[in-house]
């Protein structure tokens, strides 16, 4: 995806630019439950100014849906990463931004949703 940023955070682990951004801006890690919003609708564009957070993907799809009339949003937020990422113009409803984002769910690691012990099955 263009311009979404990853860096390294302070214990070398690679996550996206905005979260990094919005825990130093409130001084504590951020709750993987918690959605950083990028303001413009430009999930490129990292200012500070430009992020808010919400505290929870339910208000966050709320704030967007506010003042529009669609049924889909434009954005969603990837349940992988937690970052916000535009629909593609056609296709079907995703829940991840990439499928290295999906496979990261399935090993568990940065999984805001894992639960130990329990692993997603190809079928069924
Ligand atoms: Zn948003
Ligand atoms: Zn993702």
């Amino acid at each position: 995806m263009a311009g979404r940023k990853k860096i390294k955070d302070k214990n070398g682990k690679r996550r996206l630019q905005s979260r990094i951004l919005m825990e130093e801006m409130i001084g504590r890690p951020l709750m993987p439950k918690e959605v950083v919003h990028h303001i413009d609708e430009n999930p490129s564009n990292d200012s500070t100014d430009n992020l808010q957070l919400f505290d929870s993907r339910a208000e966050h799809n709320r704030h967007h849906l506010l003042g529009k009339r669609r049924k889909r949003p434009e954005f969603f937020v990837c349940a992988g990463c937690g970052e916000e990422v535009p629909y593609p113009k056609t296709g079907r409803r995703r829940k991840y931004c990439t499928p290295e984002c999906y496979r990261t769910t399935l090993a568990g690691e940065g999984n805001p949703n894992y639960r130990h012990g329990l692993h997603v099955k190809g079928r069924g």
